[in-house]
């Protein structure tokens, strides 16, 4: 490929440095000046032509590892090619082609992650900068990014301003780190959950070293949500046995239906036994930010802990979760380390906050730039707007289902979640329906368990998706069911819950 063939694209400041100084920067490895830039406007131009065409391709991919390997495997390049521009479009082609692209319009599937473009800046801008985020001594600017923006999602989803944040890689990540400080804070004991928690809060409580006698499953109701009467009973009877109740892991949005947790009951009977409500609002909160959901909500003002994934449903690229603790302090007084080669950068003033101090990571990518970015180019309105559509859409899909006696809606539309089944369908056939409709490329929608039975589901928190994208991925899942079931392969694994 033509390094060169992009030069009439360059700005026209290109040999001037953001300083004004003529820039003649070279990078460890010698690349020119002149080739760097070549190479990232070729990059841009490849992204932005991600963000026109993702809806052309597969909204998932998936290739055998034999032709993986052979695409990106080899030895260890001994002698470098010099020009990444052949090797970033075979990354292109083979590497990025082949997953699930959480940002295409027709993507259903688990939860998407529709990332926006100002976000991908931000990104970027951190990477390129080489932006650290760890002590206020090594980073005081992006630590006041990052204090911001976490006051910013405290502000949207209402709740209080002196609860202390960090952000993490995920929502898996706040998790770990929201349960550890429950526990430093309250002390061991049982912590309480439904079969519709995220896997990743039975395995933080793992992690963490719960014996399984502590880690205690609560029914839930019949619209999916935790039975205060079966948590009160449990917590009564755990104590009667001289065990010691200490945390509920409430979810403001379940992955598998949307469910949100009776939060507000919640708030108050942990308040009354002295609990610790831990909210696992990762995909789902948010929705908080909207009115419509302050009903819903209320009650997320009143969590020990919350954990929300802004590279869910606040339209960011991979990685970032954040993780909400309502005393402050209290992440310091779990995650404070202060060995004498640290000494030099570790504030003592107020206001300067040592993010390392509240995380179990020390060397830590500036993750608040796309956020921050994010917030300021489109504005919290704009975001809101944005997750209201995912909300209606998923009622729009309600509507085309309910519209046709073929399909029974299983739960009805919440936080963009909906969960249906074909009439007559086997499990089996349910499965393959989701693999059918993925393999064919249209686009991807999951399969999940639910009453002891298999469903088909969708999660439509992309901004870009249409009322028409909805009904066609429908009518093609009905085309499945009329016309390809009979045909198409059974699946091997058998259908009971993985
Ligand atoms: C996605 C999700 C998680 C896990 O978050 P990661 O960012 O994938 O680690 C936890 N809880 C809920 C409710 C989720 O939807």
């Amino acid at each position: 490929m033509d390094s060169n063939s992009d030069s009439v694209d360059r700005a026209p400041d290109q040999k001037v440095g953001p300083l004004g100084r003529a820039s003649d920067s070279r990078d460890p490895f010698g690349a020119s000046s002149a080739d760097m830039r070549d190479w990232g406007y070729w990059l841009v131009r490849a992204v932005v032509s991600h963000f026109e065409e993702v809806d052309t391709s597969p909204a998932i991919a998936s290739a055998t590892p034999e032709k993986l390997e052979e695409a990106l495997g080899g030895p260890l390049p001994e002698v470098g090619s010099h020009d990444p521009l052949p090797d970033l479009q075979l990354l292109i082609e083979t590497a990025l082609r082949n997953m699930q692209h959480g940002d295409h319009p027709r993507y259903f599937a688990r939860v998407p992650s529709p990332s926006s473009y100002a976000a991908v800046l931000g990104d970027w801008l951190s990477t390129g900068f080489n932006a650290i985020a760890s002590s206020w001594a090594g980073g005081s600017g992006t630590a006041v990014v990052e204090s911001t923006v976490l006051r910013w999602i405290a502000e949207l989803v209402g709740i209080p301003s002196s609860t202390e944040g960090v952000l993490t890689s995920g929502g898996s990540m706040g998790i770990l780190i929201a349960l550890s400080v429950a526990r430093n804070e309250k002390g061991p004991g049982v912590a309480y959950l439904t079969s519709q928690a995220h896997a990743s809060n039975g395995r933080a409580l793992r992690i963490l070293g719960f014996p399984e006698k502590d880690i205690h499953q609560i029914p839930h109701d019949e619209t999916f949500r935790m039975s205060i009467q079966e948590l009160k009973a449990a917590i009564e009877a755990d104590r009667m046995r001289g065990l010691t109740p200490r945390i509920v892991i409430a979810s403001a949005g379940t992955t598998n239906t949307g469910a949100i947790d009776p939060l507000q009951e919640l708030a108050e009977l942990c308040q009354s036994e002295d609990l610790w409500l831990h909210v696992d609002g990762a995909y789902g909160a948010p929705a908080a930010s909207l009115d419509r959901f302050r009903n819903l909500m209320c009650g997320l003002d009143r969590a020990h802990s919350l954990v929300l994934d802004p590279h869910k449903w606040l339209f960011q690229p991979y990685d970032i979760g954040s993780v909400f603790i309502s005393t402050p302090g209290a992440l310091a007084r779990s995650f404070t380390m202060s060995p004498e080669y640290l000494a030099d950068a570790t504030s003592h003033r107020l206001g300067e906050i040592d993010y390392r101090d509240r995380t179990i990571e020390l060397s830590r990518r500036a993750r608040s730039l796309k956020l921050w970015l994010t917030f300021r180019t489109y504005g919290a309105d704009a975001i809101r707007e944005a997750i209201g559509h995912g909300v209606r859409l998923a009622e729009h899909a309600e509507a085309v289902l309910n519209d046709d006696q073929r399909w029974h809606v299983v739960t009805p539309a919440q936080l963009a979640i909906v969960t249906f089944t074909r009439h007559g369908a086997s499990d089996d056939d349910h499965r393959r329906c989701a693999e059918w409709l993925s393999a064919e490329g249209f686009a991807a929608a999951s399969s999940t368990h639910l009453n002891d039975r298999w469903v088909l589901r969708l999660c439509t928190i992309n901004p870009r998706t249409t009322d028409d994208d909805i009904t066609e991925t429908i009518q093609q899942m009905a085309k499945f069911f009329d016309e390809q079931a009979a045909v198409a392969p059974r699946l091997s694994t058998d259908s009971r819950p993985l």
